[in-house]
């Protein structure tokens, strides 16, 4: 027997209509906001991520899928989807059109990391991209719009962590300030933080390790400072949540590293879900577009783990409609024109929009009694010879047994 890799995951029918559901809430929400779907391809050019994500970041660093083509390009399966969202953005000239332009996707990503509960190496994500507009208001629409999310799906117990990481012209201060704060404890960080030091300091301040904790847990905070312009920024941000009922934590410590984020950053993090308990992250990428090659174009976004989601709603025990339930079951036996009537049923039924299924094995009325039961069916029609001469014919409700009996022509009525 084949085993898919590891890292990877099926998706069985018990499952899939789960997804369906709520990437059809994401959807939805992301409309109501007037996001539009964008689809990037699912390979890139390296230089997409390196440039995009930043060579100092764990992504670029240690997890993506990258190889050469037949035709000796460097390739790279997308670990995220802004990179690749901003480079379309560029390449198809989206800054022409009415700016903001607001984008949503769900997408696989992939990522070489090492798989356990709520990590894969093939994951989804869905996400948004605001971009070109540089003002606060569109930070509190894209967090908005996750919190609605997660309200549509009943989600509980997530809590909202904001925080400002400065802009080009703050930052230098404030990691000049961490670095002399955290340069006689160097030896003392985690290897990975040492390499971090001189390459991408503020990233030390989000590092798991304990005994990084420790050592950050008093260094000067980056709110202190932001220049005027990120700290009014950051002011109307918390104002707008305010009046959005969103609530929020300012969490100095939520910094998310990559190269191109300015100002705003962001993450929904729950205590249901074990050690992965960051669901979304996000925040402004002032930066990304020219980085890429465009204009200077801001832009803000969040993508959040669809895995993770679904740990969630399973363990918060969040009951999800399956909308693909068999609504009828028919069980022809016996009888050749059983089956043409139950043919001819079955195909007005679905014309209608009612989830139908007829019996394709053949078997007996007993077993067709088990199977229906099996698939969760929520009525059986019994058509046998008996039915078929007389043009009448019981439907059975499942649950509680109770019958109904009607003439043939009626049945198709019957539902809707
Ligand atoms: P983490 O701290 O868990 O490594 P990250 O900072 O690498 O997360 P992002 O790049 O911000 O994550 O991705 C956004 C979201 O995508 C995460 O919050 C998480 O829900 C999800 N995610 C990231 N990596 C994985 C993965 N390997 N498997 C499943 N979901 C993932
Ligand atoms: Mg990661």
């Amino acid at each position: 027997m084949i085993n898919a890799p590891k890292g990877t995951k099926d998706l069985l029918p018990e499952e899939s209509y789960k997804w369906q559901y709520v990437e059809d809430i994401a959807r939805k929400t992301a409309g109501l906001f007037g996001a539009n779907e964008i689809r990037t391809p699912t390979f890139e050019h390296t230089e997409v991520f390196s440039r995009g994500v930043g060579e100092g970041t764990d992504i670029v660093n240690k997890e993506m899928y990258t190889f050469l083509d037949k035709g000796g390009r460097s390739i790279t399966l997308k670990p995220e989807g802004t990179a690749g969202v901003a480079r379309a953005f560029n390449e198809n000239g989206l800054f022409n059109s009415a700016l903001p332009q607001k984008l949503f996707y769900i997408t696989q990503c992939f990522r070489y990391e090492r798989p356990q509960a709520g990590r894969l190496r093939e994951f989804h994500q869905f996400g948004i991209e605001f971009i070109g507009s540089k003002t606060a208001d569109i930070d509190a629409e894209a967090i908005v719009l996750a919190h609605t999310f997660f309200s549509a799906l009943s989600v509980t117990g997530l809590t909202l962590y904001i925080n400002s990481i400065g802009c080009k012209n703050c930052r230098g201060a404030y990691e000049k300030a961490l670095k002399e704060y955290l340069r006689e404890n160097i030896k003392n960080l985690c290897p990975l933080c040492e390499t971090r030091f001189e390459k991408n300091p503020l990233r030390i301040l989000d590092c798991k390790n304990e005994q990084c904790k420790k050592i950050t847990a008093n260094a000067p905070q980056i709110l202190d400072y932001i220049c005027d312009d990120c700290k009014e920024h950051f002011e109307t941000l918390k104002r707008l949540l305010d009046v959005a009922k969103v609530p929020y934590k300012i969490n100095p410590f939520i910094v998310r590293g990559l190269d191109y984020y300015t100002k705003t950053v962001f993450e929904f993090v729950s205590d249901n879900v074990g050690a992965q308990g960051t669901i979304c992250g996000g925040g402004r990428y002032d930066g990304l577009v020219e980085q890429l090659g465009g204009a200077s174009t801001p832009g803000i976004g969040f993508a959040m783990g669809i895995e993770r989601l679904m740990l969630l709603l399973n363990n918060l025990n969040v009951q999800i409609p399956n909308n693909n339930r068999i609504k009828l079951y028919i069980a022809p036996f016996g009888d050749e024109n059983a089956y043409n009537v139950a043919f001819n049923i079955a195909m007005a039924l679905r014309q209608k929009g009612v989830v139908t299924e007829i019996d394709h094995m053949n078997r007996g009325i007993k077993a067709q009694f088990k199977y229906a039961d099996k698939i969760g069916a929520e009525y059986v029609l019994v058509l046998g010879g008996n039915e078929i001469d007389s043009g009448v014919a019981k439907i059975k409700r499942m649950i509680d047994g109770e019958e109904i009996t009607l003439s043939l022509n009626e049945v198709v009525n019957y539902f809707n």
